[in-house]
């Protein structure tokens, strides 16, 4: 034993990386699970039953897309269409992209919306939109709102399968960190859902075309939806879906185009800054506006008419139209661009290009993303359903259905870890690994005094805790006393299919045991990812000077902390500390003191803690020896010092010159 043994974690070696589990839960209800989609602007709800081809649902009216709209006005909640007729009236009282606040805080809202937020009391918890009417408020979560959407979706497949579900697969961003998850998940559990798993869009969609089948390739996922872009680009490896970068536009999609359009029509009707719209004009256009454009699609010229503006019979063509958009299409492609780059690929190595969301339809947006993939891209499914179908098909699978398909495996999207002394961070889940996962790692106590330790959650690329997103703190109590280095804590993360953590601590020799479900009160942004990653490649040099130092002041101030410890206890005790020794030593824990304050390099707290070690080793192993000479390895060294010390008093002449066996580690 020696107090000089390594300090933050016992050995590398301890680190492991469980193999993926096998299989989920076992399956109750074969052919009974259901894929969403569960879109900022559309949902959609599919069923793949026993290895059927997909089919999405339609509602009454032969409807498959559920507008992500939910009502508050009057006393009865209304999703999708119906909902969206009573926005204009009552703005704040509809809710619709709620997608955009799911596990969010107060500070993530960064976009412009109609609604009335309501901030958690405490700094912590749940952001909430009041959808009431005038002086009646009525508070709502994100997560309820989605609910709402999910529940529709549930009963709509429960009348299809003429009973119980047995459980959905929900498509999420590829981006969504674990609180965005989170907020999805309990969506669906609100909604009465089983939810069997969350599924990156990017991947639903490679699962659609059977991209699977071959188990290897590259591919990317161009998805431009009502108010969102996403381009992402995967590999699948051996099965295993990854997905190596993503990108996009949080604030660009159909939308946009539906305003550049609007724009263009309310000009041509004379309107300008010195005879502006009414908000009522302005709505009806960008309404006229959306289905010009989705006519355009399918035909060179519209007409269109808003008696409202003046607008009468008014000839649009799509050469027009495209001139218009060009600015925004240009904008998906410089992105499409950056996440081939990101991902370190080059168009031509890819083996295919998805195309997903309604407003791929526009033939100006296919042209121009088959210019820079430099292929076709593929369209035989339709972009609007093929996230939903893939959904379907990963829920067919996991409710048993005996369908041939890979497991699909998702990634961390920021490495996990925890803050150990010093505020570095010891990461034990590396971002991109796949999950399911596990990691465990053994930690040791730092001193004697030590009975409880602070675990500290953090998730990022960097080096120091402080500039990582905090995820959770939790205490494990009751640790033994023991000196510095012998407790032994071991901490388990447990990352499940959807990358929800729960991280276990655990003392190994009592048994001694904590365990937390990491649930943070909001998420990172998408940027945020993209920034937090991206910093940490800036920082690199910067992070790992910082780190060594932060480690070398640790052990500085552990050996320090015991040798002065020690000093206290025994220190006086002439036979086993000769004053000479005691003089050099203290001298020695003066200058490292000065050290810790002012030290800006490593080697410098290194060579400080060295000069220490090297003073007070004679000391060590004379205390050592006493104790094991008194033959009391089983107590504490701390005790055994108590019973020493007392005895010292009288006993002057046993002391020093044994050879007992010093075990050094
Ligand atoms: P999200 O993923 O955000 O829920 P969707 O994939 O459902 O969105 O896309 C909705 C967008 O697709 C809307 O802006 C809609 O106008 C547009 N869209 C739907 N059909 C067409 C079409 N035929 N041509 C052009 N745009 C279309
Ligand atoms: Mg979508």
């Amino acid at each position: 034993m020696s107090t000089q043994g390594p300090s933050i974690h016992d050995t590398g070696a301890l680190f492991q990386i469980a193999e993926p589990e096998e299989r989920r839960a076992p399956a109750r209800a074969p052919g009974r699970g259901i894929g969403i989609d569960l879109g900022t602007t559309n949902s959609l709800v599919a069923l793949a039953p026993h290895g059927d081809d997909p089919k999405v649902l339609a509602d009454g009216e032969g409807r498959a897309l559920l507008p992500s709209v939910v009502s508050y006005v009057g006393d009865r909640v209304i999703v999708g269409d119906a909902a969206q007729a009573q926005q204009e009236e009552a703005p704040g009282q509809v809710v619709s992209s709620v997608k955009r606040f799911m596990g969010r805080g107060l500070s993530d809202v960064d976009f412009t919306h109609p609604y009335h937020l309501v901030a958690p009391s405490q700094g912590a918890g749940v952001l909430r939109l009041d959808v009431g009417a005038e002086g009646e408020p009525h508070l709502v979560t994100p997560v309820e709102v989605s609910a709402e959407i999910l529940r529709v979706l549930r009963l709509r497949a429960e009348d299809a399968l003429g009973g119980p579900i047995d459980g959905a697969v929900i498509t999420v961003p590829a981006y969504f960190d674990d609180a965005q998850r989170q907020a999805t998940r309990d969506a669906g559990r609100i909604a009465g859902l089983n939810v069997y798993r969350l599924l990156a869009e990017p991947t639903a969609a490679a699962l659609a075309y059977g991209l699977d089948r071959g188990g290897q390739g590259l591919f990317a996922v161009y998805d431009l939806g009502g108010g969102t872009f996403d381009v992402s680009v995967l590999r699948l490896h051996d099965g295993v879906f990854q997905v190596l970068a993503t990108g996009g536009d949080s604030a660009l999609g159909g939308d946009d185009l539906d305003r550049a359009l609007a724009a263009h029509l309310l000009g041509r009707a004379g309107f300008d800054e010195t005879r502006p719209p009414t908000r009522h004009q302005r709505e009806l256009a960008r309404i006229a506006a959306r289905a010009a454009k989705e006519a355009l699609s399918e035909q060179g010229e519209v007409r269109v008419s808003v008696a409202a503006c003046g607008i009468d019979d008014l000839a649009v063509t799509r050469a027009t139209f495209e001139e218009l958009i060009e600015p925004l299409v240009q904008r998906t492609i410089r992105a499409c661009r950056a996440a081939l780059r990101d991902a370190g690929v080059r168009a031509r190595e890819l083996d295919g290009v998805v195309l997903v969301g309604g407003s791929t339809r526009v033939p100006r947006v296919r042209a121009a993303v088959e210019e820079t993939f430099g292929r076709p891209p593929l369209t035989d499914i339709d972009p609007d359903k093929v996230v939903a179908y893939g959904a379907a098909i990963q829920a067919d699978i996991l409710s048993g259905s005996a369908r041939e398909g890979v497991t699909l495996l998702d990634v961390v999207p920021l490495s996990l870890g925890i803050e150990t002394m010093g505020g570095i961070v010891e990461k034990l889940i590396p971002r991109n690994a796949t999950i399911p996962i596990a990691a465990r790692q053994v930690f040791t106590n730092y001193s004697e005094q030590q009975t409880g330790m602070q675990i500290h959650v953090v998730q990022g690329e960097r080096e120091l805790a402080s500039d990582c997103r905090s995820l959770a703190r939790f205490e494990l109590r009751g640790i033994p006393r023991l000196p510095p280095s012998m407790a032994r804590v071991e901490i388990t993360f447990q990352l499940d299919a959807d990358a929800l953590l729960t991280v276990t601590a655990r003392e190994l020799m009592t048994g001694v045991r904590q365990s937390v479900e990491v649930k943070p009160t909001y998420g990172l942004s998408e940027e945020e990812v993209d920034r937090l990653v991206m910093e940490s490649y800036d920082h690199a040099s910067d992070d790992y000077a910082a780190r060594n130092l932060a480690e070398a002041r640790v052990e500085l101030g552990r050996v320090a902390l015991a040798v002065r410890t020690a000093l206290a206890e025994v220190g006086h005790l002439t036979a086993i500390l000769p004053a000479e020794e005691r003089a050099s030593i203290e001298a020695a824990l003066v200058s490292a003191d000065a050290l810790m304050r002012e030290a800006s390099e490593a080697e410098a707290v290194n060579a400080a803690r060295v000069e220490i070690e090297r003073r007070s080793e004679p000391f060590a192993r004379r205390r050592m020896e006493r104790a094991l000479l008194a033959g009391m390895e089983g107590k504490s060294l701390h005790e055994i010092e108590s019973v020493l010390a007392a005895e010292e008093e009288h006993l002057d002449e046993r002391r020093g010159g044994h050879s007992a066996e010093v075990i050094d580690g």
